[in-house]
């Protein structure tokens, strides 16, 4: 907890503003306990929920909590299922909920961006572009459909298919700061400038990144980029021979290249394969999505990644026209629970038709690393994992998608059923172990989960200068601290 805050009850006066400011319905202080749970051992108590339905309501209770140093923690679509889900961290024991700021402000079908507020979930965004026609499609992550494009964002999340690195295809982050003045980052710092949400970078140094994986001001809206639907896709599912990693040095060669796009690869352990999709296989598998204007250039492009693959790995090559499924895919911009449905596998029991991991005691805990896309370090992550000895109980699972030419996501799961005391009681430390062996082999995080999972890193000067920014932007630390590992 920051130094000088206060605790808060029912009574004191952050509340009582609080309940003035948005009444008594939008600021909840019973029943509220499961945003204090998540995918894992450790509870965060919870004291108040505020919902704030505009930027304006948001401003002012920041200057609330800044003036009576209240902290509060930040939670969008509260899906972070696996990454410490909405529990509050740093002492802060209220939840700043934005689930009810949900407007899509704009959608720009010529410049083929959406700009929305950060209750604006995946299945929102799509059910909107379907309906308004578009010629458009928001890549959608691998995970809950009614997760919020912001938080997904602002966590520097992965997206399956083009523009998959989200952090790299937004814009235009309108900012409301701890002391609830208001700005907004690139090119919409200025009012009437005709290259608001398509310009990121604007004029000077940028200040879009420090609102990324931060928490140094609640983003109250923010322009992502928009995907033209192609004219044909195909898609290629291969699996890698267990010897024989240098496929992963092709795969590179072609990203390098151009002709495989970041996003549109991923691949996977057999036992995310098992879990995830129900089939059992002894090797890893892959799938490369491809996206073509004419026949003629989806056949080139697939062409080129088979003959990279080998011709013995493929296990089948399909296109949309073949699978009319595909067009309502995670590849065409529609979300779906298909992989959070999975994870309610070792429960023994069905999952229910709304999800709430936190609520139902299921088990996940993912460790995030960025790799270098090369066999080499593909198999030396693998290693790593496997080198540390999972107990009965507790399935791991390990996968990675293309995040750029140059890196890989390793994605390490850990799936228990949260009431089997002895994978209950021991999946926090396997995971520390991992992600201490990860890091000692040189795969370092680029996400991180609960607190408990391991202390955030510290590397010196970086932490400093950006803690310091932090005392700029947020003088009296009450925005949620603690996950990120600057603020001392
Ligand atoms: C089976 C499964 C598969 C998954 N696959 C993927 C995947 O493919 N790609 C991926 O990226 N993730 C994946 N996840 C992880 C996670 O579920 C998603 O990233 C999800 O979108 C995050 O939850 P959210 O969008 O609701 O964000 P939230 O939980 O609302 O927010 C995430 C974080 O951002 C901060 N934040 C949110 N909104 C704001 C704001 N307006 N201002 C300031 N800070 C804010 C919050 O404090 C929080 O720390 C997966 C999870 C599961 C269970």
């Amino acid at each position: 907890m920051c130094e000088g805050s206060v605790l808060l009850s029912p009574g004191e006066s952050a509340l009582d503003e609080w309940i003035q400011l948005i009444g008594t319905d939008r600021v909840l202080t019973e029943s509220i306990q499961h945003y204090g749970n998540t995918t894992h051992e450790g509870v965060s108590p919870v004291d108040a929920v505020l919902l704030p339905e505009t930027r304006d309501e948001v401003a002012a209770i920041l200057r609330i909590a800044t003036r009576t140093r209240t902290p509060v923690s930040v939670a969008a679509g509260g899906k972070n299922w696996g990454l410490g889900s909405r529990i509050p961290h740093g002492g802060s024991r209220v939840v700043l909920d934005l689930c009810r700021m949900n407007s899509i402000r704009e959608v720009n079908e010529r410049m083929a961006t959406m700009t929305v507020e950060p209750g604006v979930t995946f299945r929102e965004a799509a059910m909107h572009l379907r309906r308004a026609g578009s010629r458009h499609f928001l890549s959608v992550t691998n995970g809950p459909a009614d997760g919020s494009v912001i938080g997904n964002a602002l966590e520097r999340g992965d997206a399956v298919g083009p523009y998959g690195d989200r952090a790299s295809h937004v814009a235009d982050l309108e900012v409301v700061l701890a002391d609830g003045r208001v700005l907004h980052t690139g090119m919409s710092r200025f009012p009437v400038c005709q290259a608001k949400s398509i310009d990121r970078h604007g004029l000077g140094p940028s200040l879009d990144g420090l609102f990324f994986q931060s928490c140094m001001g609640v983003v109250t809206a923010m322009s992502v980029w928009l995907r033209p639907k192609p004219a044909r896709f195909g898609h290629l599912l291969f699996e890698l021979s267990k010897e024989d990693y240098s496929i992963v040095d092709s795969l590179a060669q072609l990203a390098l290249r151009g002709v495989l796009e970041p996003g549109c690869l991923s691949l996977w352990s057999p036992s995310k394969v098992l879990l995830q999709a129900g089939v059992s296989t002894q090797y890893w598998r892959g799938s490369a999505a491809f996206y073509g204007e004419s026949d003629a250039h989806l056949g080139a492009v697939a062409a080129l990644v088979a003959a990279g693959i080998g011709e013995h790995a493929i296990l089948a090559f399909t296109t949309e026209a073949e699978e009319p499924a595909f067009l309502q895919s995670a590849y065409f911009g529609w979300p779906s629970d298909q992989s959070s449905k999975a994870i309610y596998a070792p429960m023994g029991f069905e999952p229910p038709e709304v999800l709430n991991p936190d609520s139902d005691r299921v088990g996940l805990i993912w460790l995030c690393a960025a790799v270098p896309f090369t066999g080499d370090a593909f198999s030396g992550m693998m290693a790593a994992a496997e080198s540390v000895p999972v107990p009965e109980g507790i399935t791991a699972t390990l996968g990675f998608s293309m995040h750029s030419a140059r890196v890989l996501r390793g994605f390490f799961g850990l799936h228990f059923d949260r009431d089997n005391p002895s994978a209950e009681s021991s999946a926090v430390a396997v995971a520390r172990r991992v992600r201490e062996t990860f890091e000692e082999r040189g795969f370092y995080p680029f996400r991180l989960g609960s607190p408990l999972i391991g202390k955030p890193l510290e590397n010196g000067v970086t932490e400093r200068v950006l803690d310091s920014i932090r005392g700029v932007l947020d003088p009296s630390r009450i925005l949620m601290q603690d996950r990120y590992g600057f603020n001392r």
